[in-house]
C-alpha cells in the first residue's frame, strides 16, 4: 500500500529552512560503469528511459553494468512530447511492474523517467548524457503542451537516489548545450541573491538555507574560474580540469542552489519568453541567460564584468537582438504578463510590475544598440 502523506509543497513553510539533496553524487570518467552497483542497491529490477537518440550508444553499456551487477533491465526508449500523458505511457509499456528508474539522456528524458517514478513510485537514478541544466539533481520536472509552452511544474516527494555523471559522455555532447547549461547554472547564485533578500518560498516552499545559498555563490565562483576553459573542451570529447569543474558546478552545485535557495525573476521569465515570436525554440538555459540580464537591469544592480565577458566568451545573449528575436510591445506585454504569473516573481527585494519589467527590457536592448553603433 503506498504510504499516505501531503504532497511536498505543502507540507513546509517560510517558518522553516529546508535542504534537500540526491542521496550520492557520482561523477568522473566511465562513471556510467557503476550504474549497475548503484542500480542493485535499489532492487533487482530496472528500466532505463533512454532518450531515443541516444540509445544505441547508451542501451548496452548499461545492459552490461546492470547484468554484471545482478540487475535485470528493461529498456524503453523515449522520443515525442514530453507531457500530462507520459508518465503513464511509459508505466504501461514497463507492463506494471516495480523497477528502479534509471533516466538517461537530456532535460527531457531524464523529466521523461521522473515521471515514471512518480507514477510507479520508484527508485530513481538519473543519468545525464549532457550538461545543458541541472533537472539531474532535482526533484522536480517539468511537463510541456502540444505548442511547447510549460504546462505544469511537478515535485517528486525526493531527489533521485544517484545521480551518476559520466564526464567522458559529456564532454562528446553538442557544444550548444553546453552553452544552455552554463546560462542555467550562472543565475543560480544571483537568484538564490534575491530570493534570501525577499524571504521569498525555495523550491520545497521553505525559507533559504544558508548553505544553498553559499553553495550558488560557489557555483558561480567555479564557472567564472573554469567557465571559458571548459567551453574549449566541451565538444572535444577530452576531459579537462576545467571542465570537470564546470560540469560539477553546473549539475550538482547548481541543483542544490536552486532547490534550497530558491529562484528569481530570471527563472520567472522562462513562463514569459516562449510566448515571443520564435521564444519557445530558444533552449532553458539560453533563455535563463537572456533573462538574467533583464533581471540586473530591472532591480537595478549592476552586470559584473567578468560574467559580460564570460557571455561573449561562449555567445550567451545580452539582448534579445543576440537572441535573433524583435518582438513588437504587446509582445512584451505578454511576456511580462506571463512573468509575473510565476510565483519565482515574488521572490525580489521589491514588487515589481509589469511596466517596471517591460521597461527594463526596452533599457537592455538599447544599451546593445549603443554597443554595437560603438564598435
Ligand atoms: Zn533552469
Amino acid at each position: 500500500m503506498p504510504l499516505k502523506h501531503k504532497p511536498i509543497m505543502d507540507m513546509f513553510d517560510t517558518s522553516v529552512t529546508v535542504f534537500g539533496a540526491p542521496g550520492r553524487y557520482v561523477q568522473g570518467q566511465d562513471a556510467l560503469r557503476l550504474v549497475g552497483d548503484c542500480a542493485a542497491t535499489l532492487g533487482s529490477r530496472a528500466v532505463l528511459v533512454v532518450d531515443a537518440a541516444i540509445c544505441d550508444m547508451l542501451a548496452g553499456r548499461v545492459k552490461e553494468s546492470c547484468a554484471r551487477a545482478g540487475v535485470e533491465l528493461t529498456v524503453l526508449p523515449f522520443s515525442g512530447e514530453l507531457g500530462g500523458a507520459t508518465g503513464a505511457e511509459l508505466q504501461a509499456r514497463l507492463g506494471g511492474r516495480l523497477a528502479t528508474v534509471i533516466a538517461a539522456g537530456g532535460g527531457r528524458a531524464i523529466d521523461a523517467g521522473k515521471a515514471l517514478a512518480e507514477r510507479i513510485g520508484g527508485r530513481l537514478i538519473t543519468l545525464p548524457t549532457v550538461a545543458s541544466n541541472d533537472a539531474p539533481t532535482s526533484k522536480n520536472f517539468v511537463l510541456y503542451d502540444q505548442e511547447h509552452r510549460l504546462l505544469e511544474v511537478r515535485h517528486l516527494m525526493r531527489n533521485p537516489d544517484f545521480v551518476i555523471v559520466d564526464t567522458g559522455i559529456l564532454a562528446s555532447a553538442p557544444k550548444a548545450l553546453f552553452r544552455a547549461g552554463l546560462g542555467d547554472a550562472l543565475a543560480k547564485k544571483f537568484e538564490a541573491d534575491a530570493c534570501l533578500r525577499s524571504g521569498g518560498a525555495t523550491m520545497f516552499m521553505a525559507k533559504s538555507t544558508r548553505l544553498a545559498h553559499r553553495i550558488a555563490d560557489h557555483c558561480y565562483e567555479t564557472l567564472i574560474r573554469h567557465g571559458a576553459g571548459a567551453w574549449s573542451a566541451a565538444g572535444s570529447g577530452h576531459v579537462t580540469e576545467d571542465f570537470d569543474a564546470a560540469v560539477e558546478a553546473m549539475i550538482l552545485m547548481a541543483g542544490l542552489g536552486f532547490e534550497s535557495a530558491g529562484l528569481s525573476l530570471p527563472h520567472a521569465l522562462t513562463r514569459g519568453i516562449p510566448l515571443l515570436p520564435g521564444g519557445g525554440n530558444i533552449p532553458h538555459g539560453v533563455q535563463v541567460a537572456w533573462a538574467l540580464i533583464v533581471h540586473f537591469e530591472t532591480l537595478r544592480l549592476e552586470t559584473p564584468a567578468e560574467l559580460e565577458a564570460l557571455y561573449r566568451t561562449v555567445g550567451l545573449p545580452l539582448s534579445l537582438g543576440d537572441l535573433g528575436l524583435a518582438p513588437m510591445s504587446s509582445d512584451l506585454e505578454a511576456l511580462a504578463d506571463a512573468t509575473l504569473g510565476a510565483r519565482h516573481a515574488n521572490n525580489t527585494p521589491f514588487k515589481i510590475d509589469a511596466r517596471m519589467l517591460v521597461a527594463a527590457i526596452l533599457r537592455v536592448e538599447a544599451r546593445a544598440e549603443k554597443r554595437s553603433l560603438a564598435v
